[in-house]
């Protein structure tokens, strides 16, 4: 594998350093990477958030990947990886704000939509305009997926919905959802007879109940349809192709749960906590207990990163992004939460102090981040699902063992 960069990327990096240096929200020292953000300092940033996403969109640096003709950069993979390593180090917010926008419905919409749909959605995303949510998950479908149960049924150019999804992550904050529904229960096969449908949060007969999680917050939502009607010209590829369409965008959704540029940072944060903080006496960072834990986390986070690079050289060949990339879902599940320990433990018998509490180290961040744990773990498929994807369709086991 070649790591050299041409004298062309080394100038684009050039480019974006500079562009960092006049537009970074984050260069007044008043925020954090966007992970660490609690709901109500990340409301309390938005409006530069926004002017960051404008000035990114002026570049075409969100979407810089995507095609020029729905409003993306058209850039190559190694710009865009020198784009997203240069925005980690500056420890700037992420490359756009229409999070699920970016990282999985737009890719899923460019490969399926039709023409009209690529230019009525892809533009508003890119342009932070509207955020997306994501209803696959229902009561008695998650890790299984494809025995969901939510029905859609044809009434002329409309699709009425009546069903159950949980779990759904900002759909108290979402405009539009990327939708799975069963259009066909005749099918023997449950992977056929799902349909994928692009739903307006604000349908009549749609209902948006929020889930409150351990720490106090409610980041998603169960969402209730009782005879919504949505036009069937939202529906994203064929009627009973949305197992594909979910496959395209579980892949991506891993793909971007997978990226390190957070547990980097993370990591030298915890560095410095550990030389701030004392365990009998002495300087954390001094314990050999300590100091192997980081070790075990860098070798970890470094060990993903090169997986990232193998990725990459896979699309560079056109190859599809697969089922490599829950290798990574998987490693950083693990790292996230040993994380979330070794600062508690770094910190001592402050390490049991939250949010709230006046010697609360770093406003009780690494406490969040502890009880946090689910959604680095179960969100996106949990560390059995992926050890089974990795178990048939990376190593070929047999699958009835
Ligand atoms: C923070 C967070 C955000 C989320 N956001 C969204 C969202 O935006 N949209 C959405 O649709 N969903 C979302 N989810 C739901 C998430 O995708 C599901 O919770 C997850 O897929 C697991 O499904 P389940 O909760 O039904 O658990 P189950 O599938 O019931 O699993 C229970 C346990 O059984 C194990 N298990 C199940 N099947 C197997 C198997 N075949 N082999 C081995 N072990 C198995 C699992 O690993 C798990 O330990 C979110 C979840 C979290 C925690």
């Amino acid at each position: 594998m070649d790591f050299s960069f041409s004298p062309q990327e080394e100038a684009f990096r050039q480019e974006v350093r500079e562009f960092l240096g006049k537009h970074n929200p984050n260069n007044d020292g008043d925020g954090n990477v966007d992970a660490e953000e609690d709901i109500e300092s990340y409301v309390d940033r938005l409006p530069k958030l926004f002017a960051w996403n404008q000035a990114l969109y002026e570049k075409r640096w969100v979407g810089f990947s995507w095609p020029k003709d729905v409003g993306g950069g058209g850039g190559g993979l190694i710009e865009q990886m020198i784009l997203k390593e240069e925005v980690g180090k500056a420890r700037a917010p992420m490359l756009g704000l229409s999070y699920m926008g970016l990282a999985w419905v737009g890719p899923s919409i460019i490969q399926y939509g039709t023409e009209e749909q690529k230019q009525r959605f892809v533009p508003p995303i890119l342009r932070a305009e509207e955020q997306w949510c994501t209803g696959y998950s229902e009561p008695g479908a998650g890790s299984d997926l494809a025995s969901l149960q939510c029905r859609a049924e044809r009434d002329g150019d409309h699709y009425v919905i009546n069903g159950q999804k949980i779990w759904t992550s900002l759909a108290q904050w979402a405009q539009w959802m990327i939708l799975l529904v069963r259009t066909d229960f005749s099918s023997g096969a449950k992977h056929k007879g799902i349909t994928c449908l692009l739903v307006p949060m604000d349908t009549p007969g749609l209902t948006v109940k929020p889930i409150r999680t351990m720490n106090g917050e409610s980041p998603f939502a169960e969402v209730f349809f009782d005879n919504a009607r949505v036009p069937v010209a939202n529906r994203l590829g064929e009627e009973g192709q949305g197992w594909d369409v979910t496959k395209t965008a579980l892949a991506h959704e891993r793909s971007s749960i997978a990226e390190v540029t957070g547990l980097t940072h993370d990591l030298d944060d915890l560095k410095q906590l550990a030389k701030e903080c004392r365990i009998e006496g002495r300087p954390a960072i001094e314990s050999p207990h300590i100091r192997k834990r980081l070790a075990h986390l860098e070798c970890t986070i470094e060990a993903m990163r090169l997986n990232g690079l193998r990725f990459l050289t896979r699309q560079l060949r056109g190859e599809p992004v697969g089922a490599e990339t829950s290798v990574n879902k998987l490693l950083r599940a693990e790292a996230e939460v040993e994380i979330g320990k070794l600062a508690c433990d770094i910190e001592g018998s402050y390490g049991q102090l939250v949010k709230g509490s006046p010697d609360a180290v770093e406003r009780g961040k690494w406490q969040r981040h502890m009880v946090s744990w689910p959604a680095y773990v179960i969100g996106g498929g949990t560390p059995n699902i992926q050890k089974n994807v990795i178990a048939e369709r990376i190593l070929g086991l047999p699958h009835d063992v």
